[in-house]
């Protein structure tokens, strides 16, 4: 899609970074990928060379591209158990996690009483919440089978 590569390119200027090809395909790759948006950086080094054999870009690389990116704020890190970490990108939307203990593969969900909930239970101990992230984990209906 065209149009994406040059919203990338925006998306980067906006963050504050310089646009290299190495950023570029990272972001393309994390914003067209329809329904997965969890990535681990194995995960991306692993699509990387599947649509581009000689793409040059090193797992080294690929860590670092998304630490710079979390720094901007155009993805959030998710730590599951397992000690993996999971880079999705940043729409300004909060949503919690399930996540399949088996393949590994992450579910978004909100629940509006959950989230109230959570700022009441925040309020009754006198804090006032300024993050949050809930983390089911569980199997999911393919690896149930
Ligand atoms: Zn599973
Ligand atoms: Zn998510």
């Amino acid at each position: 899609m065209s149009t994406s590569h040059s919203d990338s390119h925006v998306d980067l200027k906006k963050a504050g970074l310089k646009v290299t090809g190495a950023r570029i395909k990272i972001l393309n790759l994390l914003a067209t990928s329809g329904t997965v948006r969890h990535f681990r950086a194995e995960d991306i080094y692993k699509l990387l060379s599947e649509s581009d054999a000689d793409s040059g870009i090193s797992l080294a690389t690929i860590y670092r591209v998304l630490a710079q990116f979390e720094a901007a704020g155009l993805v959030i890190r998710h730590h599951f158990e397992g000690g993996q970490s999971f880079f999705e990108l940043s729409d300004g939307s909060h949503h919690e996690h399930l996540v399949c203990v088996k393949c590994g593969i992450v579910q978004d969900f909100l629940d509006p009483e959950i989230e109230s909930r959570q700022e009441a239970i925040a309020a009754q101990h006198g804090f006032i919440l300024t993050d949050h992230y809930l983390h089911l984990y569980g199997i999911c209906r393919a690896c149930q089978k």
